[in-house]
């Protein structure tokens, strides 16, 4: 009989890592894959276009909680991902990243004892003001197979005491993709051309992160910050985000293109392209790396701390000089050369593997 895994999704990131990780699964015949969509995302191009575009079977089951508090859309998702693992019985559940999803699911799993699987284990920001650590740490502590993305990730899981049995070094899912999709991003995608964007003339802004969203100061910082930008500035908003503006009232100048969240392939053509990217994402990030595009963060710290460390990312927290700055350094710095920091592309398979090894 095949064994069943239950495939918790909910936000944007996750379907980006559900996509590569599905396709793997799918070459076992020995794994039935089900999807289970919380519903944490629900405008369509904040997941619909990610299903279509990168092939993700459609979810099983759609919870759709969503749009309340932490707590409330964390008690319902754990309520009826109880529900759904009672009636599909799976051997064993896997989560992705960091969300309210992802604990949600970890907590319905690990009460009903049954083995939960962690695909970004290990990541820490060390500061516990973010829902995302919190999430994380938890997550990681009740799991029983954590797929870690870089050795420094590996590294944090052993000073918490986690079994080092359990965890395995797999490299980054999430490159996996890029590898998966630049190429018919480079065929398909329009929106160079829709937006008039002639190649390394712009940088690609993106934030969306509560501690930046939330609080009026840092995000006044970066629209300040980001107006010294030596290049117009494209700045897909996220939902949060521009809700956020609008409540506020907040202005940007004309070299700002504010528009709509994009899909994954748009989002391949605009980060490949870009003179630099400013960005608070994590996968953001990771993705200006694998592109070779310089990359700004706009925090106090990262969880992708080797990027940093190879002076493929700058830290600027919410510093509109330092980020102002930046935008001088990366202008005139060397492109950093690859490194294979984050695998080499076959996160995916070595997790469906990793999983298949655990429950035969
Ligand atoms: N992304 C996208 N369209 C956008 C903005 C982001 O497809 O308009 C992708 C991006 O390429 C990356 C992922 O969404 O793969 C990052 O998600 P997000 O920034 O929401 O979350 P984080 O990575 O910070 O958890």
């Amino acid at each position: 009989m095949r064994k069943k895994v239950i495939v918790v999704v909910g936000a944007r990131p996750q379907f980006i890592k559900a996509a590569v990780v599905s396709k793997a699964l799918a070459d076992h015949s020995a794994l039935e894959e089900i999807i289970v969509h919380t519903g944490q995302h629900f405008d369509d191009n904040m997941s619909r276009v990610f299903f279509e575009q990168m092939g993700i079977p459609q979810p099983r089951h759609n919870l759709a909680i969503g749009g309340g508090s932490h707590g409330q859309n964390t008690g319902r998702m754990i309520e009826a991902l109880e529900g759904v693992i009672l009636a599909e019985q799976p051997a064993a559940v896997l989560v992705y990243g960091d969300t309210d999803s992802t604990l949600a699911g970890a907590i319905a799993t690990s009460k009903l004892n049954i083995p939960l699987a962690h695909v970004e284990a290990g990541l820490r920001s060390f500061n516990r003001r973010m829902p995302e650590e919190i999430n994380r740490v938890l997550t990681d502590h009740v799991s029983d197979l954590l797929f870690a993305p870089s050795e420094s990730a590996v590294a944090n899981l052993h000073s918490e005491g986690v079994a080092p049995p359990k965890i395995k070094l797999v490299g980054d899912v999430m490159f996996d993709a890029v590898q998966a999709f630049t190429e018919v991003a480079k065929r398909e995608s329009t929106i160079l051309a829709d937006l008039a964007l002639a190649p390394k003339s712009y940088a690609l802004v993106t934030i969306h992160r509560k501690e930046n969203t939330d609080d009026d100061a840092r995000l006044s910082a970066f629209i300040e910050g980001l107006s010294q930008s030596p290049f117009p500035i494209v700045l897909p908003l996220h939902p949060r985000t521009r809700k956020r503006i609008a409540d506020h009232g907040l202005t940007f100048p004309a070299h700002f293109s504010l528009i709509d969240p994009v899909g994954y392939l748009d989002m391949m053509a605009l980060e490949s392209s870009a003179a630099v990217i400013a960005t608070d994402s994590g996968g953001v990030q990771k993705e200006a790396y694998f592109h070779g595009v310089p990359c700004i963060t706009l925090r106090d710290e990262t969880e992708w701390v080797e990027l940093v460390d190879i002076g493929a990312n700058v830290l600027v927290g919410a510093d509109k000089v330092a980020l102002s700055n930046a935008f001088t350094q990366t202008r005139t710095a060397e492109p950093v050369a690859k490194r294979d920091i984050y695998g080499d592309g076959s996160s995916s398979r070595q997790i469906a593997a990793g999983l298949l090894e655990y429950l035969s």
